[in-house]
């Protein structure tokens, strides 16, 4: 047969490199690049601005004509000194994971692979089957339970509240919308503690953030489960329908855990969803230290919690686990013809991650928790949880022996919160040179602890989840603090 289109193909084109032996080597560059980054984490400086050339870099027309890809790989290069901080050991703000030099080759090994996780069959599939069913045995959920790898938390939780609302509808909302369904206004319970990603989710859901009530919590930051009670009565007297209650274990700001146990105890005699936003907290139940207080995890409906935090899988990878794999799926399950599954061939494997949350097209972001897990195992990941626990102890030790700074909060896990204390200045003023410190730490490239605010006072607030921190850091964190705060209030009272 004549082949007319001959001509044509000689100008077949795809992104495949010409020459696989120049690409070998520039890999091989890259790699070494990001291993030299990883070994030298604990070096030099915590976190550096952006400089404005680089930043210039990034504001360049969209390119007609590539670069190449030796061009490429430099200008990548050049980003490997500016990340946010999380890989060094004095980095303490927030809530980050500090990520292992082992998740590099996962990455490396899924982009290879360039799976999507959506469905089908195919090897990472069972890679993200074998990360649900570690998670159940984990949290001592039961073998009908369910779960869904996600970016993280936030995500987590719209998935898990969203099952909770529709489960309140008998799913009808999902076709009907809340506009039809013709119940009184769903409401549901936390702590003023809580994380904000769950009032968002109230809102992302049609809920209304305002649905949400923020109970208070007592002297250890724990919700007030009297006045949980109270908030519940009162709703219900005003012809409300109280629906879910989440509780936290690992509150952001102190890393409070509420008494969960008690609050399985009043969801149950409620009726009541019960979801635990564990981000970070809930992987305690690795370390014997934390797991007696995380037992009512394996009480709730649904469990929200990040493997990029406590876990130090790099990011992003959360996780949903939900006791209720039925549940689970009638929030989310919908299949139209051109994702028919099979009993054979690709389309098998039923059921699909699809049916589980809102994403259809899913990286393979179980590779990077799955070698996490097999290559250090639960007991050392366990003991470096129970370090970090260890080391914020100490720091409180520090603080509590030194003249010149305070502790605002109980220590419950890792987390520390403290102020540095100046004679002759009055609130607002130490509320700004807490502040500052906070800031010169950062810019001066020692230590990158965050801020938060305690009993209506500005906390300078040290998280440890970073696997690298060594009790020496925390020395030096409490020195360059003290130093630092020493030369703003010389400075100011020059200025005076
Ligand atoms: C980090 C965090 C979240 C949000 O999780 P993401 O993974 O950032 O979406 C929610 N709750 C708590 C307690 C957290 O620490």
């Amino acid at each position: 047969m004549s082949s007319p289109d001959i001509p044509h193909r000689a100008q077949e084109q795809s992104l495949d490199p010409d020459d696989w032996e120049v690409f070998r080597a520039q890999a091989h560059r890259m790699l070494d690049a990001a291993i030299d980054k990883m070994q030298n984490n604990r070096e030099g400086r915590v976190w550096t601005a952006f400089p404005p050339e680089l930043k210039a870099n990034y504001k360049k027309p969209l390119p007609r004509q590539g670069l190449g890809a030796e061009a490429t790989q430099a200008h990548m290069q050049t980003l490997l000194p500016y990340g946010v901080g999380n890989t060094h050991p004095r980095f303490f703000g927030w809530v980050h994971g500090s990520g292992t030099p082992g998740n590099l080759i996962a990455e490396i090994a899924a982009a290879a692979i360039n799976a999507n996780l959506g469905g089908r069959d195919h090897g990472a599939m069972y890679v993200e089957k074998q990360v649900v069913d570690w998670c159940r045995e984990l949290f001592e959920f039961p073998a009908t339970a369910s779960g869904l790898i996600v970016s993280g938390t936030s995500v987590a939780t719209i998935v898990a509240l969203k099952a909770a609302r529709d489960r309140c509808f008998d799913f009808t909302s999902r076709k009907a919308g809340l506009q039809h369904t013709g119940r009184p206004q769903l409401v549901g319970y936390t702590s003023a503690q809580t994380h904000s990603c769950v009032a968002r989710a109230f809102d992302i859901l049609g809920l209304g953030s305002d649905a949400l009530r923020k109970i208070a919590v007592n002297e250890r930051f724990e919700i007030d489960t009297g006045a949980l009670q109270a908030a519940i009565a009162q709703d219900r007297a005003a012809g409300l329908t109280p629906f879910a209650l989440v509780g936290t274990a690992g509150a952001v700001n102190v890393g409070a855990i509420d008494d969960l146990e008690m609050l399985a105890d009043i969801a149950e005699a409620e009726q009541l969803w019960f979801h635990i936003d564990g981000a970070f907290g809930a992987l305690g139940v690795l370390c014997d230290q934390l797991r007696p207080r995380l037992s009512g995890i394996k009480r709730a409906d649904s469990l929200a919690f990040d493997f990029h935090k406590w876990l130090h899988v790099n990011y992003d990878a959360g996780f949903i686990l939900m006791r209720s794999d039925e549940l689970h799926r009638r929030a989310f399950s919908e299949r139209p013809e051109y994702l028919k599954g099979s009993e054979r061939g690709l389309a098998a494997g039923n059921p699909w991650p699809v049916e589980y949350g809102p994403e259809l097209s899913r990286g393979f972001r179980a590779l990077k928790i799955w070698t996490q897990l097999a290559e250090h195992g639960t007991d050392k990941l366990g003991a470096l949880i129970a370090q970090n626990c260890e080391q914020a102890a100490y720091l409180k030790t520090l603080v509590d022996a030194h003249p010149r700074m305070v502790m605002l909060a109980p220590v419950a896990m890792n987390i520390c919160c403290f102020r540095y204390q100046a004679p002759d200045q009055d609130a607002p003023a130490m509320d700004r040179l807490n502040d500052e410190i906070v800031v010169q730490l950062q810019i001066q490239g020692l230590a990158a602890p965050s801020t938060t605010l305690v009993g209506g006072r500005n906390a300078i607030r040290v998280n440890i989840t970073n696997h690298r921190t060594t009790w020496a850091d925390l020395d030096m964190l409490i020195r360059e603090i003290d130093r630092i705060g020493q030369q703003l209030v010389a400075a100011s009272s020059l200025n005076k």
